[in-house]
């Protein structure tokens, strides 16, 4: 088994990601495309332990993304009843592209959270600051 690609950079704000979460990230990615898989990372601390695929409501899928508010109200929801923590969210970028699309920075809300976006068979990892996206770099942690 071929260890996953991820983006790997010096940086202070290093998070995890177990790499289960990395292996489900890359064929959802795969199962999607040429479509946007979107949906929620959760775990605790700084470590992202598990992922909840979401649908993507956006009407151009292909483009864009657009998680299902449900899911969300019922992410938050579990979260506030002791359940694993929402850090942040996941999508596709069928296009290659690592970085986050014009899009993305307008509906970014600056609240803190990581952005994983899978591109090209990798996992880039971005925080999603008050003065915008900066990236993140991700250690996996093993099974
Ligand atoms: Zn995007």
């Amino acid at each position: 088994m071929t260890s996953p690609s991820l983006m790997l950079e010096p940086c202070a704000m290093e998070r995890e990601v177990t790499s289960e979460v990395v292996e489900c990230l890359l064929a959802e990615a795969r199962a999607a495309h040429p479509r946007e898989c979107c949906g929620i990372l959760l775990g605790e601390g700084e470590c992202i332990t598990a992922m909840r695929p979401a649908t993507n409501v956006h009407p151009s899928p292909e483009t864009h993304f657009e998680i299902d508010p449900q899911a969300l109200i019922d992410a938050h929801r579990a979260a506030r009843q002791g359940g694993p923590q929402v850090l942040g969210y996941y999508h596709s970028h069928p296009n290659g592209r690592a970085e986050p699309s014009a899009t993305d920075g307008a509906m970014a809300a600056g609240d803190g959270r990581m952005w994983l976006i899978v591109a090209g068979g990798s996992i880039n990892g971005w925080k999603d600051a008050p003065s915008g996206f900066e990236r993140l770099s991700l250690r996996v942690r093993p099974a």
